[in-house]
C-alpha cells in the first residue's frame, strides 16, 4: 500500500472514534511527507530539531508540527516560532525555556508532559510523583506562555500484550487524576498521547486520543546500524 492509502485507511479508522493521528515522519524525506499531506494529513511529528526546521521551511505552512523526542533546552529557540505542540516535556527547566522563547514570539506553546511508564532503562520522562511535583511548583505556576494540554507515554517494547495494556491503563488513570486535581476548569487539558505502530490499537482501547504512527504510514525506517555502514 502507498503512503496515501495508509493515511486514508488510518484516518477513516481514527476519525470516526475521535482519535487524532500524528504522522511520525522522522528520517523520511519531504516527498513522503507531501504524499501524506496530499492525502489530507496535517499533523506531523519529528524528534530531531535540525530535521524539523529544514522540513518546516520547505513544506506547506498549515502543517502542525509536534516534537516527540527528547528536546535539549538549547534547541528550543529554533522551533519556538512555529511548533504546534511539544509532546516530550520532561523537566521544569525545559518548560521554563519553552516559556521564555514562546514569550519572545508572543505565543503560547502547547505541551504534553511525558510520563515514564515503561519497564525499561530510558532516561526520559517524568515519574508520576515528579509530574505532580512539577504541576504544584511555584516555578510552573509562574509560566504564562506554555499550556499543558495533557500527557504522553511510551509503553515497554515487548510482545507481552497484558503488560502494554497495564502500562497504558495506568497512564489513563493518572491522566484522570491530574485533570481532576490540576485542570478541572480547563477544557484544554484533553490530550492523552499513547500508542505507536506496534501498540496503537491497545492504546486506543485504553483511552488514547492521539496516536503517533511512523512505520505503519511510511514503511520501516533505516536503522542506525545501517546508517553507520
Ligand atoms: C519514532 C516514534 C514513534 C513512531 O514509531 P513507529 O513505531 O514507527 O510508529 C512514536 N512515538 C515516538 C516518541 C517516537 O520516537
Amino acid at each position: 500500500m502507498s503512503i496515501a492509502d495508509n493515511i486514508k485507511m488510518l484516518k477513516s479508522e481514527t476519525d470516526s472514534i475521535k482519535v487524532s493521528l500524528l504522522a511520525v515522519s522522522k528520517t523520511k524525506p519531504v516527498e513522503d511527507i507531501m504524499e501524506a499531506y496530499n492525502a489530507g494529513q496535517r499533523l506531523f511529528g519529528e524528534n530531531n530539531v535540525q530535521d524539523l526546521v529544514e522540513k518546516q521551511e520547505q513544506l506547506p505552512k498549515d502543517i502542525e508540527w509536534h516534537v516527540i523526542g527528547h528536546l535539549q533546552t538549547n534547541k528550543v529557540k529554533y522551533i519556538a516560532p512555529f511548533v504546534a505542540m511539544i509532546e516530550s516535556v520532561d523537566s521544569i527547566k525545559l518548560l521554563q525555556e519553552i516559556n521564555k522563547h514562546a514569550l519572545k514570539h508572543n505565543r503560547v506553546i502547547d505541551c504534553l508532559l511525558q510520563i515514564y511508564i515503561a519497564d525499561e532503562d530510558t532516561k526520559y520522562g517524568l515519574g508520576f510523583d515528579e509530574a505532580i511535583e512539577l504541576l504544584r511548583s511555584d516555578e510552573f505556576n509562574a509560566l504564562k506562555n506554555v499550556r499543558i494540554r495533557g500527557l504522553m507515554g511510551i509503553a515497554t517494547n515487548t510482545e507481552n500484550v497484558k503488560q502494554i495494556k497495564d502500562e497504558f491503563n495506568e497512564l489513563h488513570v493518572f491522566f484522570g487524576g491530574i485533570k481532576q486535581s490540576f485542570f478541572r476548569k480547563e477544557d484544554s487539558f484533553d490530550v492523552l498521547s499513547m500508542g505507536m505502530s506496534a501498540d496503537y490499537k491497545i492504546a486506543i482501547e485504553q483511552g488514547s486520543n492521539l496516536v503517533r504512527l511512523g512505520s505503519t504510514i511510511f514503511g520501516s525506517r533505516v536503522t542506525k546500524h545501517w546508517k553507520n555502514n
